[in-house]
């Protein structure tokens, strides 16, 4: 799994940060990537990455402000007109008004699309979940109605003990593998081999909650339990804490603790104000660091790479 931030700024573009979106590449896990909100220009920033549109299975939107929306439209027709095998159905996640929106939208400038999206309009619980994750959304606190997603992916199958299963006769071949994955198996004389016999415990999943624009609120913590990883704006610093609560946004030391009491591994902090020169950045860092030891600050492109139960910055190396 890896994350890599499309945009990171706060409201409007700047030269150093695009508005909001972010990717959460599931390639190993599901051949698919994830979007997270989709700000004007996401496609614009795609054309900088390796990321391929046709591969983004699911498209969530945490709300409708236009730094979190307006690039959907441009990235929806595109993924239409990309040479190469026809894009897989997508399915949109987001808020009562979204499906309106875009059908409007596409309605009105003759955009055709050369596959079907499934609209989903997001409610507090679970929004997805198949055999191998589970997706929850909660309401957060913002100007609009704005939401937060947990994404648990399912423990998976322990690791298999080669040697006990070929001493309890199982060829080299595709029975290893449905052992591995879980399933028992029958050899040619009869005899059934369980897989938990020659499988270890199963190893657990990641989890990841990625957070819309909010100010300090109990449903951020919820969220954020135990997580492996928080992306939670930073629109503020300690200094404009109060500009922070007028405006509906939280702090670098607002993420910190939601981070800390939330018993979480890493926060990332995103949906950071163009008012922070990039000179800055040492200083957010360093106020949330005071709460909450494991920070990063986004920028545009950097990606991050988890592995092993270690949260890598991969930066922009990786492009
Ligand atoms: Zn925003
Ligand atoms: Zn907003």
């Amino acid at each position: 799994m890896e994350l890599q931030f499309l945009g990171t700024g706060a409201g409007m573009p700047s030269k150093e940060r695009n508005t909001s979106s972010l990717a959460l590449k599931l390639y190993e896990e599901r051949g698919t990537l994830w979007l997270f909100d989709c700000g004007e220009a996401t496609q614009h920033q795609i054309l900088h990455t390796t990321i391929k549109p046709r591969k983004i299975e699911k498209l969530f939107i945490t709300h409708l402000h236009g730094d979190h929306i307006f690039g959907l439209p441009g990235l929806l027709s595109s993924r239409s007109f990309l040479g190469g095998e026809e894009p897989a159905p997508l399915t949109l996640y987001g808020p009562k008004g979204l499906m309106k929106w875009i059908q409007f939208t596409l309605e009105l400038t003759k955009t055709h699309l050369n596959y079907p999206i499934h609209f989903v309009e997001i409610e507090e619980g679970v929004i997805f979940e198949d055999e191998h994750f589970i997706v929850t959304a909660k309401e957060l606190e913002h100007v609009i109605p704005c939401f937060g997603f947990r994404i648990e992916q399912k423990p998976l199958p322990g690791e298999l003990y080669i040697d006990k299963a070929l001493e309890l006769g199982i060829p080299k071949g595709p029975l290893l593998g449905k052992l591995k994955s879980g399933e028992d198996v029958e050899l040619e004389d009869g005899t059934i081999v369980r897989s938990k016999d020659v499988t270890g415990p199963p190893k657990k999943g990641f989890v990841v909650a990625i957070l819309g624009d909010t100010i300090y609120c109990k449903q951020s913590v919820e969220l954020s339990r135990d997580a492996d990883i928080v992306v939670h704006e930073a629109t503020f610093d300690h200094a404009t804490a109060k500009l922070a609560k007028d405006y509906g946004h939280s702090t670098n030391v607002d993420a910190a603790k939601v981070a800390k009491e939330a018993n979480a591994k890493y926060l990332i902090l995103n949906h950071i104000s163009s008012r922070f020169l990039p000179r800055d950045l040492e200083n957010l860092l360093k106020e949330a660091k005071k709460v909450f030891p494991h920070v990063f600050v986004a920028k545009d492109f950097s990606s991050y790479q988890w592995k092993n139960g270690q949260l890598i910055d991969l930066s922009a190396k990786n492009l």
